[in-house]
């Protein structure tokens, strides 16, 4: 079956009343009946569930069809994208080791990997994504993981995804691919030999900002590069926090039991199941509002190209950016999502740009179904020195778009009454 046709089924036979729409189960425990089915569920002789904080029926069916949609073997969600990455990252790395990330991701992804994980004791080295020059040189003993997003927020870059993987596979070391801007219908890490794909499932898959949430999926046969691979004992060795189970003498997928079973089991970032059923409806329209954003994107990025009053334009779905050849190589038609950024003449008229639109929002989110527009010198990129805005190539008059659903023509008014 095609993913379009998996993100509607997947992972869901109607049950006992046939109801159309997945049920949703709020509640958070379990009656096991007897005390034979409570130990072997504790022992995961018998995987039903146990308690929402560890597993819900319906975010399984959210997890399965996430899964079936990426390709994979496994899915867990999380209750945000942050939540992802850090149970992604830390299913892998402990104090004293390091993980590799891109220089061009997420911001909260650089705090979390580069800052908050560090105060564990877990470092994170920076390479440069755009060529990966620099990978190789990077890894050494300690290393755990690699990190990086295959169409980056809000840089706009596609990195060299194949290069990043044939590196890892070569140390046998883990990649963990954001795949949020991209989405499965745009692009599939796993064909490109990535291990893990994260999401914020808050941004494309929701589609309409109503709820948070994230997602970790596992590539099929990840077990084998995770059993007996001297740079992952702890799935090797028993696990002292539950009672001593060898994670890899179980025959189930390794990756995401042990997130699920270790890390949301202690930490407790759980989705909620309501949550989970919001994020069902988006997944099954994604492959059309993909579609959708990226079209409408691309017209928004000629018409900006056209205007006296803008300098530059940046959308890899454009012929002239510098990541177009990775979109044609890797992206489905060549649609390179909704994020697209514009310079305008100086930072007085950007913040008159973003004061004057009125269908675009002035928020700091993406993904919508509804158009945003962002400055990020004055918002998500504030802290950042003059320097390092310079290097990363966010300037003062630099706008950025997360182009909607809305008619071209009347976001097109709209930013040509704002741009004056
Ligand atoms: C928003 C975002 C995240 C964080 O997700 P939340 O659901 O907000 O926690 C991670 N990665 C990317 C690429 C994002 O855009």
């Amino acid at each position: 079956m095609t993913q379009e046709t998996l993100a509607l089924h997947a992972g869901y036979d109607k049950g006992e009343f046939g109801a159309m729409s997945v049920p949703i189960y709020q509640n958070t425990a379990y009656d096991f009946g007897t005390a034979k089915k409570a130990a072997d569920r504790f022992s995961l002789a018998d995987l039903g569930p146990i308690y929402t904080r560890l597993n819900n029926p319906t975010t399984s069916i959210f997890e399965n069809r996430v899964a079936a949609v990426e390709g994979g073997e496994s899915a867990v969600a999380t209750a945000t994208g942050q939540a992802a990455i850090f149970c992604a990252v830390a299913n892998l790395a402990q104090v004293g080791e390091n993980i590799i990330i891109a220089q061009k991701i997420y911001g909260g992804a650089t705090t979390l990997l580069a800052h908050t994980i560090k105060r564990f004791g877990i470092e994170a080295k920076i390479f440069d994504s755009d060529n990966a020059d620099d990978l190789e040189d990077l890894i050494d003993d300690k290393t755990k993981a690699i990190f990086f997003e295959s169409l980056s927020n809000p840089q706009i870059a596609v990195p060299d995804i194949q290069k990043i993987t044939r590196i890892a596979n070569k140390y046998n070391i883990i990649t963990i691919c954001d795949n949020t801007v991209a989405t499965p219908a745009l692009f599939k890490p796993f064909d490109h030999d990535v291990d893990v794909i994260v999401h914020s499932a808050s941004k494309y898959i929701n589609g309409n900002g109503s709820t948070l949430g994230g997602v970790v999926v596992a590539r099929h046969g990840l077990n084998k590069k995770i059993i007996d691979n001297a740079r992952y004992p702890h799935f090797n060795e028993p696990d002292e926090s539950y009672h001593g189970l060898v994670y890899s003498s179980v025959d189930l997928p390794l990756f995401t039991l042990r997130i699920t079973f270790s890390l949301i089991r202690d930490m407790g970032f759980t989705i909620s199941p309501n949550s989970s059923w919001i994020l069902l409806q988006g997944l099954e329209t994604l492959h059309i509002r993909m579609k959708q954003h990226s079209t409408n994107a691309l017209i928004i990025a000629k018409y900006l190209q056209s205007h006296p009053k803008v300098k530059s334009v940046s959308y890899p779905g454009l012929d002239n950016n510098q990541y177009n050849s990775r979109v044609k190589k890797y992206f489905k038609d060549s649609q390179a999502s909704g994020l697209l950024s514009f310079e305008v003449e100086d930072l007085e008229s950007a913040k008159s740009v973003i004061d004057n639109t009125k269908l675009f929002a002035v928020v700091v989110n993406i993904g919508d179904s509804k158009s945003i527009i962002t400055h990020p010198a004055s918002t998500t990129h504030m802290q950042v020195s003059p320097d390092e805005l310079a290097k990363s190539g966010i300037t003062p008059e630099l706008i950025r778009l997360s182009v909607g659903l809305e008619d071209t023509d009347d976001l097109i008014a709209d930013l040509a009454q704002a741009i004056g």
